[in-house]
């Protein structure tokens, strides 16, 4: 796949061959950055590696799911849902999870984690009660999450609820004390609900913790574990994510019973199906331009564009519309009907660019996004991951493009 885009500040330069997923290498320079305070632990040859990752073998699923086990009216859903054969994660889990055991799952972006878990846990739905909870760390991916359950447990009879900050209290709080076979939620609103004795989890035998490595950060850390610390001790726990940071092994040791670990990917390389590359321009060069010539290249027609602040989303947002780009913004700030509503014009293609701090860089799955582009470097080798991880999804190809100061 060739990029068409050609014009660039005068003092940038392309990768070396001018084209293809190789990045371009280090100038020779000593890298003048300093490793503490607020800047980017992230450092050019470790984007060039993974603009470099080899694709690896491609996995032949052993069964349909026709061949399953799976209960029919799930299998007449995941018929609906163009879902023949599973994958990976999918293939690999769902005996160990039908099982009960505890389960840790590492497999990269866009390989379907999310029916990975949801499918056993159905299933499970379909034989007896099995109350299930998912823990997600953005509002955005609880809803994603809940939307495919309930596109996969039509005509089951069973019952969800999404408990997500800035949402409606009141109605949150009836619900709570309704009917839920599963609960998809971030820990915030989940743990008000619980602390104002409007939900008790004495019924729950599951666990899910979806991006488990970012639930395990210092952010969530209070909060989760007073989730946990309210959930009965027999249950079982699935984490899943796309990458793993190897100083969390006490703590996922701590929450999982003797578990099987489905480690289908390294935890610290992007997907193989996108295409990567970096975009050098010298300190102090105007970046707008080269983008604003990027955007206005035809095959660049659902790009997200990730920047490192609110404020810097804000500003990018405003300079596109001003460019005649159609965009919207997603960011900590806008309330959540906003951003709802920001992501859904971005899904349904009323808008070309979604320009998004790191909340949309986990989880969200929007079909055919063409190009993510990393305005500035992110901050950490995980948060590349995921962001990249926006496209290429599902065995599609994607391009990602990081503008690089040099
Ligand atoms: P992950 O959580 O691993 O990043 P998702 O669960 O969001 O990935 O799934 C990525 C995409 O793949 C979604 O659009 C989903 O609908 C699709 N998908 C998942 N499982 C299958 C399958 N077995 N066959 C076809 N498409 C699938
Ligand atoms: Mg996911």
């Amino acid at each position: 796949m060739s990029h068409r885009y050609a014009t660039r500040g005068k003092n940038s330069r392309r990768s070396p061959n001018g084209k293809g997923p190789k990045a371009a290498p280090s100038n020779g320079r000593p890298d003048r950055r300093k490793k503490k305070k607020k800047e980017s632990d992230l450092k050019r040859s470790d984007l060039i590696q993974q603009a470099q990752v080899r694709k690896e073998v491609v996995f032949e699923a052993s069964f349909d799911f026709s061949e399953s086990g799976l209960h029919d009216k799930l299998l007449k859903n995941l018929e609906a849902k163009g879902y023949t054969k599973p994958t990976e994660i999918q293939e690999k889990s769902l005996k160990a999870q039908l099982e009960g055991r505890d389960i840790l799952g590492i497999a990269k972006t866009g390989s379907g984690k999310t029916a990975a878990f949801l499918l056993p846990i159905l299933q499970k739905q379909i034989e007896g009660k099995f109350q299930a909870l998912v823990l997600a760390p953005t509002r955005e991916l609880a809803l994603q999450i809940s939307d495919e359950y309930r596109s996969l447990n039509k005509g089951l009879g069973l019952y969800n609820s999404t408990f997500i900050g800035g949402t409606n209290m009141n109605k949150d709080l009836e619900l709570a004390g309704k009917r839920n076979d599963l609960i998809v939620a971030t820990p915030g609103r989940l743990l008000d609900l619980y602390q104002r004795g409007a939900i008790h989890f004495k019924a729950l035998k599951c666990l899910i913790i979806d991006e488990f490595d970012r639930m395990l950060d210092m952010g969530f850390e209070r909060d989760l574990n007073k989730i946990i610390d309210a959930l009965p001790i027999e249950r079982q726990n699935l984490l899943f994510s796309a990458t793993l940071d190897p100083n969390q092994e006490r703590k996922i040791q701590a929450l999982l019973n003797n578990p099987v670990r489905l480690q289908i990917s390294s935890g610290n390389t992007s997907n193989d199906h996108i295409q990567q590359e970096l975009i050098e321009v010298a300190a102090g060069e105007s970046k707008m331009p080269i983008l604003i010539d990027m955007l206005k290249q035809d095959d660049f027609n659902r790009v997200i564009l990730f920047a490192e602040t609110k404020r810097w989303v804000s500003k990018l947002k405003r300079k596109l519309s001003q460019a005649g780009i159609r965009a919207d913004e997603i960011h900590g700030d806008k309330s959540q009907n906003y951003r709802q509503k920001a992501l859904n014009k971005f899904k349904k293609g009323h808008i070309q660019v979604l320009v998004a701090t790191d909340v949309a860089a986990r989880g969200i799955d929007v079909d055919d996004v063409s190009h993510v582009i990393n305005y500035q470097i992110p901050q950490t080798l995980d948060s590349y991951i995921h962001r990249v991880g926006r496209t290429g999804r599902a065995g599609k190809t994607g391009m990602a493009y990081t503008f690089v100061e040099s």
